[in-house]
């Protein structure tokens, strides 16, 4: 793996999409997913320049958070159970998983306030995480009620589709769903194999895990 010549590429391809939607750069925010990724692997994203790390795992991502700098903004992006959601807030600066009622019950204790994005299962797929569309506008007010949550906007995950054309439906749809949302604009979405089609649609995160360290065993 060559995480050097993986960035540039990354950086190059991200220029491009932007290019196409006549967008600047700048407001694609690259979020390095680096769970299951070794710790100096980490650290080589974090001398190469990268300060925005996404994690899925407390577990995991409790050392990590405590051995890198304090300048690392931390997205969870992963299911985030109850229990463990008091520390998440506290650790982490942006969580993308926000889809229940006792996840905010347990934020609303932790000590400080986060960044939080509504997670929506756009293609309405049973057993995937985030909410439907129709219970957004009552999760929204219950997120606004919640002292911790700076509501941030949306993020989606969506189908496993080989082609990333047929994601474009879905982000589309997850764009238009923004109207829902009175406190943001950010839409999470885009991953190693299509972050090009989310970023012509709108993404103002995408979240890159293979094609900057390699596949996961
Ligand atoms: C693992 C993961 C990613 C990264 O996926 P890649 O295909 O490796 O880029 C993005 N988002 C979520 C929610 C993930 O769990």
């Amino acid at each position: 793996m060559d995480l050097a010549a993986n960035y540039r590429q990354i950086t190059e391809s991200i220029r491009r999409a932007a290019d196409e939607a006549q967008r600047d750069p700048a407001t694609v925010q690259l979020v390095a997913v680096t769970k299951t990724v070794p710790l100096d692997a980490l650290r080589e994203a974090y001398d190469l320049g990268l300060r925005h790390f996404g994690e899925s795992k407390w577990q995991e991502a409790e050392p990590k958070i405590a051995a890198l700098p304090a300048d690392i903004t931390w997205h969870f992006i992963g299911k985030l159970q109850s229990n463990k959601a008091r520390k998440v807030a506290e650790a982490f600066q942006v969580i993308h998983t926000l889809e229940t009622e006792s996840q905010l019950k347990e934020i609303a204790k932790a000590s400080r306030p986060i960044d939080g994005l509504i997670e929506i299962n756009i293609a309405k797929e049973i057993q995937k995480s985030g909410i439907f569309p129709e219970t957004l506008d009552d999760f929204v007010q219950s997120v606004l009620y919640c002292k911790n949550v700076r509501l941030c906007g949306l993020m989606t995950v969506g189908p496993v589709e080989v082609d990333p054309e047929r994601m474009r439906g879905y982000y589309k749809e997850l764009r238009g769903l923004l109207a829902h949302v009175p406190t943001g604009s950010w839409l999470s979405m885009g991953m190693s194999h299509d972050f090009g089609v989310a970023i012509q649609e709108g993404a103002t995160h995408i979240r890159v895990g293979t094609a900057l360290f390699g596949s996961r065993s």
